[in-house]
């Protein structure tokens, strides 16, 4: 506003009227002030900004309207503009309004004291409530602010506040330790460890672009040293999309991490062999199949040890334990794949990218491998069943893949143990019937679903009399090849056999009753590895014995070879309480295995038994027949008796009975059949005979 408009306006306000309407309807006014600092005039308006009529402000002091706590600047300003003519800075003071409270102005003033006409000072006073309300909002908010600051100074965590594209422009003390180069305002993965830049531009940049959140694990270096960090990166944007904030909270996790890293690694880990568990390999099955060619095979190979048991009903799991560590040690030996303990005595090698010679040739030497585990004391001659299953790798999965090749792996236990088999889809119907059987056979025992038959052996050189029997299980579901093998495996051979041995020795307690002329006859039961090594099994015999009244030179129990291929002191000492209790021992199945006499001579084998496919051999291989003389020449010099099984012929029994074999059992002679049967039988027979 010039000298002239004010002039102009001075003449209103000497007549003190409402035309200057202008200043209506706005919270703007003035008041013309005398040298006293007494209101003299003013725009009429004042009424409706402090509530009070113009009138009744009209020879008051303006200092009473003052603030208290403004008056002493007001005071100062009206000195300093009472005495210049200059135009002075405005000041500012709340005026009382006549409702109650107070509103800040800002003021203006115009010393027109010695202008003729005036002799006033104006005072042009804008409300500027609105602004002073903001100023200290501001205020207080940029407060908060430096309180927030302290608090991130005081805390370990790394705060620091970024914009996209300009670099930080916050980092707290921790921060700032960490960066060391306190060169806020460069761009943010400059400042972090150079590992962490490509992943940053990479990942972390057009996740804040997107304006998501980002929260990970970063490794960046601490004095040198690796830490890990936990961070969380929250984009705020202020104005567009160019303009976006960033936080950053960086919080060091690497005690935790390294803590849970060993938990992780301890959880795939077997403890005993050091090798992946089946944990870390079903993660590792997972992992092949989206690693390398799509049509790339995966191989799979299923070892399960065919010794463990007996090794560790035996000797103890100390000695099972160092036979498996002993086996694992070869395996990772023998290949650069992978090779975990899936369980007990089960291991499972992975390789990848072989074709099907390949993978044949892989389990050959697998096999071989395992062969040549050596523990001193414990075994000589470890082997294993292996079940390989390959899958391409884009339809591999996982659990499948395994569930086959444990399919395969049954069926080469199946075929002998010792050897290799391929899956293939039939295999699996293999595997449900086990399945089916082992849970079948639990409820046959103990419905008491099986039957003992008796089998007659006759002695040759008597004139063909009957000598004893031979007691095999019958189960209406499954033949004992069948089924013992699933007995043995499943341990359900241990009640099997006890239950064996009481019905043979029931029987043969019937037998002798009718006539004391049977009371010679011996009878022949079949014991397994898995029973001969179950504590306390002499006891169970001698107590069966005892309980039905039988001799012990009356009961011969037959093993397999499999028993005493190796020389243990455990099988040893059984064996020996046995022959001392008067139990005679036969060797089972001779000439369908190993057929090494060596250790004839180390146990107290009374009996051997040539198997059914030695006996029907004799009649056309020559060979056999020269072997077989062999064999009951040395059996003689030995003091072992000879019984040949199998015999289904008489060409064979003649051949047999050239050969001098003691006794003879087989379908000629006589088949299996249930005790009733036998037992009336011979109570016929006793009947005629009187
Ligand atoms: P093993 O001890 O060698 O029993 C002789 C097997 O030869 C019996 O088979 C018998 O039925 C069969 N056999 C007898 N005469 C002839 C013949 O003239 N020709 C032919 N081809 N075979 C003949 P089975 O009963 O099927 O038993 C098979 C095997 O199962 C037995 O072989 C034995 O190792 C086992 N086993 C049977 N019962 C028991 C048992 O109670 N406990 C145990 N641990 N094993 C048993
Ligand atoms: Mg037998
Ligand atoms: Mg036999």
């Amino acid at each position: 506003m010039d000298r002239k408009a004010l002039d102009d306006e001075a003449d209103h306000f000497d007549v003190e009227d409402d035309a200057l309407s202008w200043f209506r309807g706005t919270t703007n006014f003035r008041l013309r002030i005398d040298r006293e600092g007494i209101v003299r005039g003013g725009t009429l308006n004042v009424g409706e900004v402090l509530g009070c009529d113009l009138t009744a402000l009209l020879g008051r002091k303006l200092t009473n309207l003052v603030h208290p706590e403004d008056l002493p600047a007001a005071r100062e300003a009206w000195i300093r503009i009472t005495t210049t003519a200059e135009e002075t800075a405005p000041i500012r003071a709340r005026l009382a309004l006549s409702a109650g409270g107070w509103r800040w102005f800002e003021v203006t003033s115009w010393n027109m004291l010695a202008v003729p006409r005036h002799g006033v000072v104006i005072g042009e006073f804008r409300d500027v409530q609105a602004q002073v309300d903001a100023e200290e909002d501001q205020a207080s908010t940029a407060q908060a602010h430096q309180r927030l600051m302290k608090i991130f100074d005081e805390i370990e965590d790394l705060v620091m506040v970024g914009r996209l594209d300009h670099g930080l422009t916050y980092l707290n003390h921790a921060a700032q330790l960490v960066v060391r180069d306190p060169n806020i305002g460069t761009q943010p993965e400059s400042q972090l460890a150079s590992e962490l830049r490509s992943f940053a531009l990479r990942v972390i940049e057009p996740t804040i672009r997107r304006l998501e959140r980002w929260t990970g694990d970063l490794e960046i270096h601490v004095d040198g040293k690796p830490r890990i960090m936990a961070t969380t990166i929250t984009p705020v944007a202020e104005g567009g999309p160019d303009d976006i904030y960033y936080g950053v909270i960086m919080h060091d996790v690497t005690a935790d991490r390294s803590h849970t890293r060993s938990m992780a690694q301890q959880a795939r880990r077997d403890p005993l062999t050091g090798l992946p568990n089946r944990l870390a390999l079903m993660e590792h099955l997972d992992a092949c199949r989206t690693s390398g060619s799509p049509t790339a095979t995966v191989s799979v190979f299923f070892i399960d040890l065919d010794n463990l048991k007996i090794v560790n009903d035996g000797l103890g799991h100390s000695a099972g334990d160092r036979l498996l560590r002993a086996v694992g040690t070869q395996l990772v030996a023998q290949t650069a794949a992978l090779v975990a303990r899936f369980g007990g005595d089960e291991f499972v090698v992975v390789h990848e990218g072989l074709t099907a010679a390949e993978s044949a040739a892989a389990a050959e030497e697998l096999l071989d491998a395992v062969r040549r585990v050596q523990v001193l004391g414990i075994a000589n001659h470890i082997s294993a069943s292996i079940g390989v299953a390959g899958y391409q790798r884009s339809e591999l999965d996982p659990e499948r893949v395994i569930r086959d090749a444990d399919a395969a792996m049954y069926v080469a236990k199946r075929g002998g143990r010792d050897r290799v088999a391929v899956f293939d889809r039939t295999m699996r119907a293999v595997v449900s019937r086990r399945f089916f059987l082992e849970s079948a056979l639990r409820d046959g025992l103990a419905e008491e679903a099986l039957a003992i038959h008796l089998q007659p052996i006759f002695a040759l050189n008597e004139g063909d009399v009957l000598s004893g029997f031979e007691a095999l299980a019958r189960w209406p579901v499954a033949s004992p090849s069948e089924f013992i093998p699933i007995a043995e495996d499943s341990g359900l051979i241990v009640p099997l056999g006890r239950w064996a041995v009481d019905q043979a020795l029931g029987a043969l307690a019937q037998l002798v009753a009718i006539s004391p002329e049977l009371a010679e006859l011996r009878m022949g039961v079949n014991v397994s590895a898995h029973q001969l090594l179950e504590r306390g099994f002499i006891d169970m015999i001698l107590g069966t014995l005892d309980h039905h009244g039988v001799l012990a030179a009356n009961l011969v129990l037959e093993l397999t070879e499999s028993v005493l291929i190796d020389p243990r002191d455990d099988v040893d000492l059984v064996l020996m309480g046995l022959a001392d209790a008067g139990v005679s021992l036969a060797l089972d199945d001779f000439g369908s295995g190993y057929s090494s006499l060596g250790y004839l001579r180390r146990y107290p084998i009374d009996v051997l038994k040539l198997d059914t496919s030695y006996t029907q051999a004799l009649l056309h291989d020559p060979g056999t027949r020269i072997i077989a003389e062999g064999i009951v020449t040395m059996a003689n010099r030995l003091g072992l008796r000879v019984v040949a099984e199998g015999i289904e012929t008489a060409e064979q029994l003649e051949v047999v009975r050239e050969l001098g074999i003691d006794w003879a059992q087989g379908f000629l002679l006589g088949r299996p059949a249930p005790i009733a049967e036998i037992v009336a039988g011979l109570a016929v027979d006793a009947c005629l005979a009187d």
